[in-house]
């Protein structure tokens, strides 16, 4: 199948053993794919990108990324193995069975240990897990997190505790302090029962999802959504997940879609065909109208241009008007001095929309909004905006040593070291918690 001249070569991993072996990226039928050969199990080819248009590489001009190799925009502490749901769809294979948890002594050992080699640049921490709201320190955590000055504090959560214990989101609320600093990525695949039943193995999920957003914004907490985009479960949901971020509007003003992907307990490769950014970004486009365009999303300059894509739009007197299709795509991008280019950008705006941005001060606030050069960009301070983003993680099927070595989003591994986390869930996850 790869009788094309690649697009590029790179390393990728046997999904069988997990050896890393020489692949080529080709594109074939205006569909970008990954292919290798393990000398023990056979060749393996992965669709990248269902629109090679949407498929960006990284040129001897840019790609660099903003992130020095030690830099991590985002860390992620997994402080518990423990769920009180058991997704079929679990990248870390977590369940109520389960009973590891970090102690608080051991995570203020690591995140001292990390700060003091250098971290402190980090923009934002997640508490992952497992369900991080079920460990008993969560909120010492986050307190700890915002003594050592770290800036952004987001809990990754399925929202069942968030939904049901409305005084400890009282409580978190208060340590935040009304600062926009602690927020929540909060699991939400869509709104039909059949959804959650298939993807999160559970029934009643969705008033429980729908509380829980209530719950945050009563508290004046962000929740930012994110949909485990799964083809013949939710694809067809993302246009109303898109209307619910427009309807909660300012109170709400980001959604993550992550198209599925293989790792962990989920291995679907086989029975269905991969979901890709560009897939998502299409389906954006159809299930809103055409108010959003497949060209509206594009990389930011962080990590590798395929490891995110962002749309924006700005929000006034209730109007939707997507503006990121005027910005300039990655190519035109000089790292590190990406800002004289990106202030160009209006150039390319119809008049009316700069005349209407202008009245709001919007152009200043847009453009610092641009300048935001990594995922963990406090997007919660741009009330007047709603932002879209694509996050494509890696499997073994899909797993480029090029994207990893760009990666600036780090699990805190179980020693205590920062490891990409595609490369975490994909070669170095501890196994048998599955
Ligand atoms: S995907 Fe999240 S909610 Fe589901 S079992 Fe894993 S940790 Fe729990
Ligand atoms: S976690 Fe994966 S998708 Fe995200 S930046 Fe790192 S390599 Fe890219």
């Amino acid at each position: 199948m790869n009788s094309m001249n690649p697009t590029k070569t790179t390393t990728s991993a046997c999904p069988k053993c997990l050896r890393k072996v020489p692949a080529q990226v080709f594109e074939r039928d205006g569909r970008v794919f990954l292919s290798k050969e393990c000398p023990t199990h056979g060749a393996d080819v992965a669709l990248l990108a269902s629109d090679a248009s949407l498929y960006w590489n990284a040129g001897p001009e840019g790609g660099k990324g903003c992130c020095t190799s030690n830099h991590s925009c985002t860390m992620i502490f997994e402080i518990t193995e423990r769920c009180n749901l058991s997704c079929p769809t679990c990248f870390s294979g977590s369940s109520p069975h389960l009973n590891w948890q970090m102690s608080f002594e051991e995570f203020e050992r690591k995140l001292d240990a990390l700060l003091a080699k250098g971290k402190r640049d980090s923009d934002m921490v997640q508490l992952s897990g497992g369900e991080p709201t079920l460990h008993p320190d969560l909120e010492r955590m986050v307190a700890l997190l915002f003594e050592r000055g770290i800036r952004k504090v987001y809990v990754n959560t399925n929202g069942i505790r968030i939904a049901k214990e409305p005084d400890l989101v009282k409580r978190l609320a208060a340590i935040d302090g009304g600062r926009d600093r602690l927020q929540f990525y909060l699991q939400f695949d869509g709104f039909e029962e059949r959804t959650h039943a298939l993807i999160r193995g559970a029934k009643g999920l969705s008033p429980i999802k729908r509380q829980a957003i209530a719950n945050l914004h009563e508290h004046g907490l962000y929740a930012l959504p994110v949909m485990a985009v799964t083809r013949g479960v939710n694809l067809d949901e993302i246009g109303a997940v898109v209307r619910m971020l427009i309807e909660h509007h300012p109170k709400m003003n980001t959604v993550i879609l992550q198209p599925a992907f293989y790792a962990g307990r989920y291995e679907n490769e086989q029975l269905v065909e991969r979901l890709t950014l560009a897939e998502v970004a299409n389906e954006v486009s159809k299930q809103t109208g055409g108010l959003f365009l497949p060209e509206d999303f594009g990389p930011i300059p962080c990590s590798h241009p395929n490891c995110f894509a962002l749309a924006v739009a700005f929000v006034r007197d209730g109007k939707v008007i997507p503006v990121s299709r005027y910005f300039p795509k990655f190519a035109t991008w000089k790292d590190p001095a990406i800002a004289p280019t990106i202030e160009k950008f209006t150039d390319r705006m119809p008049q009316h929309m700069i005349e209407t941005l202008a009245e709001d001060d919007m152009i200043d606030s847009l453009l610092d909004l641009m300048g935001q050069s990594d995922e963990s960009a406090n997007w919660a301070d741009y009330k007047n905006f709603v932002l879209i983003g694509i996050k494509p993680f890696m499997d073994a099927h899909t797993y480029d040593q090029d994207r990893v070595d760009r990666c600036c989003v780090h699990v805190i591994d179980r020693e205590g070291a920062p490891v990409s986390l595609c490369e975490y869930n994909t070669l170095r996850r501890p196994r048998g918690l599955l």
